[in-house]
């Protein structure tokens, strides 16, 4: 296979929030433009507007609606919390299927006030509580493991292990997993668990980006792909060899990205689509 066949950009799809600095009307015109075929959509560029509309707009130019950021945090010390979770994520289901999203992405979750088991527990119960909601509006439901440095408070699933335990023990046609080269790139058991998940028809998400060393903040610091040390390319083979066929899915939070130019800035993750995933 030669490199315009394996990195071209028909599979290139990027998380709204990456050029956050767009509004979602303006990132739809400036990625066709670009050649980017596929986009997911944060629940914050939604703000505001019709939903519906915003679908079509994207469907017009050309656009695959991948997914929707984010479903999840389900976990509370408070009963009273769990339930507002849960209804938080029924609309987030609403949402997906008025935009024609297929997938929602849930970051599970965790509350600092309790242990770790425990927030596990009540996110199974949660995604068990929203399956039939799904599978009415036709939304598959993505669990993203998170980094360990989140498992205070954004999640207390952190590695693709865990993932793939509570998706098979869910058993549910719409529920899988989402694998992030972030979150999962330090794990030795990474390419054992992107097998298991495949054999299991759970793998339903690939997010890429990089891990820049040193990195300066723990949320808002990720490094365009080639910038940091994930073996993305490796991966990327691991999550290809299971038959995966998706979107590629950038997704950068970056306090310095977004002060640059963003026009320069999807310039370089087209050209880092092509020579570092
Ligand atoms: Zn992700």
């Amino acid at each position: 296979m030669t490199i315009s066949e394996s990195n071209d950009l028909s599979r290139l799809c990027i998380h709204s929030i990456t050029t956050k600095p767009w509004p979602i009307e303006e990132a739809a015109k400036h990625y066709a433009a670009a050649g980017v075929k596929g986009i997911t959509v944060w629940r914050d560029a939604l703000e505001g507007k019709n939903i519906q509309k915003t679908g079509q707009l994207l469907r017009d130019h050309d656009l695959s609606i991948v997914s929707l950021c984010r479903g999840g945090f389900f976990p509370a010390k408070d009963a009273a919390k769990r339930k507002l979770a849960i209804d938080d994520n029924r609309k987030a289901i609403e949402e997906a299927a008025q935009l024609g999203a297929p997938l929602i992405v849930l970051v599970c979750g965790a509350d600092p006030g309790q242990p770790l088991a425990i927030s596990r527990q009540q996110i199974q119960e949660g995604i068990a509580a929203i399956i039939p909601d799904a599978a009415a509006a036709g939304v598959k439901l993505a669990i993203e493991p998170l980094h360990p440095m989140y498992a205070d408070t954004r999640s207390a699933i952190n590695t693709l292990a865990q993932a793939n335990e509570m998706a098979e023990v869910l058993n549910s046609p719409w529920v899988g997993v989402a694998v992030d080269v972030y979150h999962l790139w330090w794990d030795p058991c990474l390419e054992a668990e992107i097998k298991r998940c495949g054999q299991n028809e759970n793998l339903m998400a690939f997010h890429v980006c990089d891990w820049k060393s040193p990195t300066t903040d723990m949320l808002l610091d990720r490094g365009l792909m080639g910038e940091g040390c994930i073996p993305i390319k490796q991966i990327r083979k691991w999550v290809e060899g299971t038959g995966f066929n998706g979107f590629i899915e950038v997704e950068i939070f970056s306090n310095r990205w977004w002060k640059e130019d963003q026009h320069l800035f999807l310039k370089q993750i087209v050209k880092a689509s092509r020579e570092y995933v």
